[in-house]
């Protein structure tokens, strides 16, 4: 407990009467001696005086010590504490943010403040990553029209700003780290889901969905498309969009045909199933290096195809590892990632 005022003065009265005794006698014993020094005397006053100063400074330099570990100890804590930890818990630690007790300077034992959250430097840190730029507000007017009744087919979004737009296909994968990695890197992605995939673990995706990124179309059992007649070719679409709507809540509105392969009639189940574009993409990104379709960098509107793949489909890589090289071979180009929705619709 921390003394009041009155208190510290009845303190620290013990170490200043001991720094001031000591510094008095050793004031008496120098000019005490000094007018019947010889010089032979000089030499014991030289040793003596050294002496005793030395023993003035020792003794004055523990006194101080004590008399400013006392005041320090005691210092911040009356300055902070008095009027809080004296008054009741009306200031004391949230009750509601616990952190670890512990004895503060003046005894007392208080609530350690909690943890700070990771700011967005330090969770990209942890990837080898940096944050990721704030995309540009969504467009007032989406670039892109969806139509049911002549879905567009889309691979780039046509845009100047320096925003590229990540999707991941199938879902197969699981790993739970990409799921730290997206609450890390806070980005929004676009996935196309098949059922197949989905309902190994529902609830996997979910925890994608709670943090706003999508779930979209990618057939039941992704076949080819074009080898399947419009019926089965409308099974696939409209089963994989229910299967959804009841496993997540939201209705997909984008498509996208397994392989890319789609023919009129994909386009016509795409459109009757509820959806208003197929979306393709441009650039795809392997196991450490993306596949550009022309030249060697990304382009303001790129969308990018990844997918939910393990260790065996990645040579021993991670979907993790494959993704973290994906974003830093974005932010390597001075991109951010925006997200789809925003500018089909
Ligand atoms: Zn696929």
């Amino acid at each position: 407990m921390c003394p009041d005022r009155g208190a510290v003065y009845t303190r620290i009265d013990i170490p200043v009467f001991v720094a001031r005794t000591v510094v008095y006698a050793g004031r008496v014993a120098w000019t005490g001696v000094r007018p019947a020094w010889t010089a032979r005397g000089v030499d014991r006053e030289a040793r003596g005086t050294v002496a005793a100063r030395t023993r003035v400074r020792v003794r004055t330099a523990v006194a101080g010590a004590a008399l400013a570990l006392l005041l320090t100890a005691c210092g911040s804590g009356s300055g902070d504490s008095a009027p809080f930890q004296g008054g009741g818990s009306a200031h004391s630690a949230d009750p509601g943010a616990p952190g670890p007790a512990a004895k503060n300077g003046n005894g007392t034992t208080t609530q350690a403040a909690p943890a700070a959250v990771p700011d967005a430097a330090a969770r990209a840190e942890k990837w080898g990553l940096k944050p990721f730029a704030v995309p540009p507000a969504a467009p007032a007017v989406k670039p892109i029209k969806a139509n049911p009744a002549a879905p567009p087919v889309v691979k780039q979004i046509p845009t100047d700003q320096k925003v590229v737009f990540v999707t991941l296909d199938d879902g197969a994968e699981k790993d739970p780290k990409f799921l730290d990695l997206m609450r890390d890197m806070n980005i929004p992605v676009t996935m196309f889901l098949n059922d197949t995939y989905i309902k190994q673990n529902p609830d996997y995706f979910r925890q994608l969905q709670a943090m706003g990124n999508s779930i979209q179309n990618h057939t039941v059992d992704h076949p080819n498309l074009k080898t399947l007649d419009a019926a089965a070719q409308k099974r696939e679409i409209c089963d994989d969009s229910d299967r959804i709507a009841t496993a997540y809540g939201t209705r997909p509105r984008l498509f996208r045909p397994p392989f890319g392969n789609y023919n009129p009639a994909t386009l016509t189940a795409t459109g009757q199933c509820g959806m208003g574009a197929v979306v393709l993409w441009k650039e795809s990104m392997q196991i450490n290096d993306m596949q550009y379709a022309e030249g060697k960098q990304l382009k303001p509107g790129d969308i990018i195809l990844a997918h939910f793949r393990g260790p065996s489909e990645l040579k021993g890589t991670t979907m993790t590892q494959m993704m973290v090289n994906l974003f830093r071979k974005i932010q390597d180009q001075g991109f951010t990632i925006a997200r789809l929705d925003d500018y089909i619709g």
